[in-house]
């Protein structure tokens, strides 16, 4: 099995290089975000559970997340990127238990400062209709503030707000920035306030060679 794992704060780019990459690496993409917004917006237990939580920028319990990682690589043999996970030292810890030796596992670590972090999250718009996210400064949709693909009206995530952002920026150094150390022996570090397709290039090199 091939574990890529997109290591980074809100922020620096996780979901897009995770979009880019699967399509070139040909592997599935597991955004822990996602499934947890979609929980929220069905209304269903896990939703309810966890909707506090993310709307307020903090950690989701490790056991949660530990259940729909477990389940999601039981479907997915070949492999997976991971967008949002792992976020804490037991997350990362745990899945290094149920990997086997034969596995392939690499961290990849997009260092992004602050300054982009605020700058980039706060203009961050996204189509409720298809998921399609734009930066109304360095990705504006063509027209007003509607989804270039399906003309729905653009929204502001709820933890996008400067207040939030700063309170995940806040819990990513404490809790998962330690992770860079930890995970030492699998990492590529790439400058993560680079503009996306400089970034895509220099991973496409490693991950999709050829
Ligand atoms: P993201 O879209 O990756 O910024 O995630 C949005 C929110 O979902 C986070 O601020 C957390 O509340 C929650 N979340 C996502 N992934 C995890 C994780 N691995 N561990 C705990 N909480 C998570």
């Amino acid at each position: 099995m091939r574990i890529e794992i997109l290591l980074g704060p809100p922020g620096a780019g996780k979901g897009t290089m995770a979009a880019y990459l699967s399509r070139c690496a040909g592997l599935s993409v597991f955004v822990t975000g996602d499934v947890l917004r979609q929980a929220i917006s069905s209304g269903s237990e896990l939703g309810q559970r966890v909707k506090v939580d993310v709307e307020q920028g903090r950690l989701v319990d490790d056991e949660t997340i530990l259940n729909l990682v477990k389940k999601f690589l039981t479907e997915h043999s070949e492999g997976v990127i991971f967008d949002g996970f792992p976020r804490t030292l037991r997350q990362a810890e745990d899945l290094r238990a149920i990997l086997d030796p034969a596995d392939e596992l690499r961290v990849i670590h997009l260092d992004t400062s602050a300054e982009t972090v605020v700058a980039r999250l706060s203009a961050r718009r996204m189509c409720p209709q298809c998921g399609r996210i734009y930066n109304l400064r360095f990705k504006p949709p063509l027209t007003d503030e509607l989804c270039d693909e399906c003309n729905t009206r653009l929204i502001q995530r709820k933890d996008d707000t400067e207040v939030v952002i700063k309170e995940r920026y806040r819990i990513y150094l404490k809790e998962t920035a330690p992770l860079v150390g930890y995970f030492a022996d699998v990492l590529m570090k790439v400058d993560g306030n680079a503009p996306a397709d400089v970034v895509f290039r220099e991973l496409k090199e490693e991950l999709c060679p050829g």
